[in-house]
């Protein structure tokens, strides 16, 4: 009897070099090229897919075309020429004239100069792109193009290319074809279980693979495309729920006494009641904290969602029990912030004294009491603070510590760490949490919350916060009033001042009826000291010009913290008028007197970012507004400033700033390693994320290690690199 071969598995496709396929080494010289673009295995090609098809079955004739509709035309270029234009600034201008023999159509590209050396006469290529109509005849701007040369078959794939490199679509359909054929005889191993194949009616991987590359149909390729986005998809979301499974398998947590008196006093205090959501999140982080395994729990609010009190709840309810809190902001600056105002909310909070600290009192019961005590740790901190503050902390002395990164050096060593509220804003990733939970005492993990104030639409915070439970505070804190948003347009090469008149206009009457505004000053990210320069030539030219008259404070990042203070402190008491800053006020200020934000040249700024600057008014029951200024430069940044004038919703905006940027940047942020997303798109492919995070727990709750899955175990590895592989596999 002969054996049947064994299917070929993606990790063995990941072990042979693309040299191994003749074509490719056929054009040797290409190989250094392709592994910069990331293909160095069999496997790399393979699940480089096609980023558009050609399909001929929709391509129309000159003559059919319709002004204002998108259309695929193959043809000829008769001729093309370029020219500079006459306006300001000049551009080139490349203009072809196209033909399939049925008539003409004008093609035309602004300065992209090389479109003349990419499209000599007599180039057959497919033309793609919206219909105008110019002087009377048809013309495409800037269609895409694809050179098609002698390509036959009805639907083309067409991959990037990599001009640099010479490599060309035709290199990579060559050798994807030729990698495919290669495994023809054994076939691809099919990891998926025969009932999720059976339940999302899936094709096998062979088929899958094969459509998405070689298909004969479009039908083919959405059945592939539906096939591999899945496959991508639930790598991820095995990989996030073997993590979350495994830290709470082996992580022995803290059981915090939920019904100690210190939280409820605090609430008692605030001169609010809380939300709605406040409490429903509250009540989900307590049975969190009450249970026997570490919580790990993302809180996601919409600026001035109130997610402060709701992290002092849970830092008090480690302190109530006899152990401490640490809260991590990304900054210097916002762990400052942070700390004043804690400070402030907790003032002549008492706490029970601890066993030894009241005469040998008893720790339960005891009427001795003790102010709690909160911390400030940054890289500001002065050695000697320091050692003091390592002493205090050791002792227990120092209940709530409030710091930046600077928390998870060595040397910072907690009596009993309790609970860490992580201040995230994107910024922390996965190490680091990692590294602060082992800062719990007693081999006991203490429990994270991390906090968002940039909402992430529901499906990327399931793919990039995957390992975590979530929280969302959905209801804000009632008596605000709507922001109205404004969007001052300074075209290029009009007058800035004038188009500005009225922004300083509305600044000077709210300063009239007794209210303060902010200006922002443009973010320069490549230097905080150009930052500083700008902010002040603002300020003075706003003091002696536009806002004479008015009291004008300027706030930036190069000042010493007590100069910073000062000047918050003189714009909360209203001693100041305006606070002139760069974005250090991005967070944590809150003057309930301020109606107006002022961006300067807010096209810099990013969507998130600049939600937040807004944040900053609308506190009080006076109507406030917030005004954009700038060019409306990219198109990029008309869609972001066009975005802020329509929403006030942090969540409706974060789809909007998913759209823009793409999960790329939301993923690098977290993931190291493999790029497991190349096909699935956490927009488009919203549902599937879903299905296969449902598929994940299914998975891993029967199995936790995959013993019954090897090879979509291997995957799983595959794309997680071999450490944490062994960690949540072997573990
Ligand atoms: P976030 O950090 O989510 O942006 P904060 O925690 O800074 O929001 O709260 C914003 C403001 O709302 C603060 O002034 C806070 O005191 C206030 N606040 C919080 N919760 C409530 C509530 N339930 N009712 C009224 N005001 C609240
Ligand atoms: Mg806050």
């Amino acid at each position: 009897m002969t054996e049947l071969p064994r299917p070929i598995s993606y990790a063995e496709l990941d072990e042979l070099s693309v040299t191994e396929i003749a074509a490719v080494r056929a054009k040797a010289k290409k190989v250094p090229g392709l592994a910069e673009m990331g293909v160095t295995t069999v496997l790399d090609l393979v699940t480089t897919y096609p980023r558009r098809y050609l399909d001929r079955t929709r391509q129309e004739a000159i003559r059919d075309l319709r002004v204002g509709v998108e259309a695929m035309v193959i043809a000829k270029v008769a001729r093309i020429a370029t020219r500079r234009t006459r306006g300001r600034p000049p551009k080139t201008l490349v203009t072809a004239d196209v033909t399939d023999g049925h008539g003409f159509l004008r093609i035309t590209f602004f300065n992209q100069g090389w479109r003349e050396r990419q499209l000599p006469a007599g180039t057959e290529a497919v033309f793609f792109g919206k219909v105008d109509s110019f002087q009377g005849r048809l013309q495409m701007n800037s269609p895409v193009v694809d050179l098609i040369g002698d390509k036959t078959g009805r639907i083309v794939p067409l991959y990037a290319q990599s001009e640099k490199h010479r490599i060309t679509t035709w290199d990579i359909g060559g050798w994807v074809e030729a990698a495919l054929e290669k495994c023809r005889a054994r076939g691809l191993a099919e990891p998926l279980p025969d009932a999720v194949l059976d339940r999302f009616d899936f094709i096998d991987r062979t088929a899958a693979l094969r459509g998405i590359h070689l298909p004969s149909s479009m039908t083919e390729v959405t059945e592939a495309r539906r096939r591999l986005v899945f496959d991508e998809l639930l790598r991820v979301q095995l990989a996030l729920v073997l993590r979350k499974r495994a830290l709470e398998r082996i992580a022995q947590g803290i059981r915090h006494d939920v019904s100690g008196e210190l939280v409820g006093r605090f609430h008692e205090r605030l001169p609010f009641g809380l939300t709605g959501a406040q409490r429903r999140t509250i009540d989900e982080i307590k049975a969190d904290l009450a249970g026997p395994h570490p919580m790990h729990r993302l809180l996601q609010g919409d600026v001035g969602s109130g997610k402060t009190v709701v992290a002092v709840s849970a830092l008090l309810t480690a302190v109530q029990g006899g152990h401490q809190g640490a809260l991590m902001a990304p900054t210097e600056v916002l762990a400052e912030q942070h700390f004043s105002g804690i400070r402030e909310l907790l003032a002549e909070l008492r706490v029970p004294a601890r066993e030894g600290e009241g005469e040998g009192t008893l720790f339960a019961g005891t009427d001795v009491e003790r102010p709690l005590r909160v911390e400030l740790l940054t890289n500001r901190t002065t050695a000697a603070n320091r050692r003091k503050l390592a002493e205090a902390l050791r002792h227990g002395e120092v209940d709530l510590l409030i710091g930046t990164h600077a928390l998870i050096e060595d040397a910072v060593a907690f009596r009993s760490l309790g609970v860490v509220v992580i201040d995230e804003q994107h910024r922390f990733g996965v190490e680091q949490r990692a590294a602060l939970r082992q800062k719990g005492a007693d081999g006991a993990t203490p429990d994270v919350l991390v906090m968002t104030a940039t909402p992430i639409p529901r499906t990327a915070a399931m793919t990039v916060y995957g390992d975590l439970d979530v929280s969302v505070l959905d209801e804000m804190p009632p008596g605000r009033t709507p922001i109205t948003t404004r969007w001052v347009q300074v075209p290029a090469g009009t007058d800035e001042v004038e188009a500005e008149q009225p922004v300083w206009e509305h600044v000077r009457a709210e300063v009239a009826a007794g209210r303060q505004a902010y200006v922002v000053c443009p973010l320069i990210e490549e230097s905080e000291k150009l930052e500083v320069r700008s902010a002040e030539e603002t300020y003075e030219r706003l003091d002696g010009g536009e806002l004479a008259g008015l009291r004008l404070g300027l706030l930036h990042g190069r000042m010493s913290s007590a100069d910073k203070e000062q000047t918050m402190g003189r714009f909360r008491s209203g001693d100041l008028d305006v606070l002139v800053s760069t974005t250090v006020i991005e967070v944590g200020v809150d003057v309930a007197n301020a109606t107006v934000m002022v961006v300067l040249d807010a096209d810099r700024f990013g969507i998130a970012q600049l939600h937040q600057l807004r944040g900053r008014v609308g506190r009080g029951a006076d109507a406030s507004s917030c005004w954009l200024v700038a060019a409306g430069a990219t198109p990029d940044a008309e869609a972001r400033l066009t975005a802020l004038v329509k929403s006030t919703d942090g969540f409706e905006l974060a789809e909007v700033d998913l759209d823009l940027r793409g999960e790329g940047t939301l993923m690098a942020e977290r993931q190291k390693g493999r790029n497991d997303l190349k096909l699935a798109s956490l927009r488009r492919d919203r549902e599937w994320v879903e299905k296969a995070r449902a598929v994940a727990f299914e998975l891993v709750d029967a199995d936790p290690d995959l013993d019954a899955h090897p090879l979509l175990a291997a995957e799983v590895a595959l794309f997680l690199g071999d450490d944490e592989a062994d960690f949540l596999l072997k573990s």
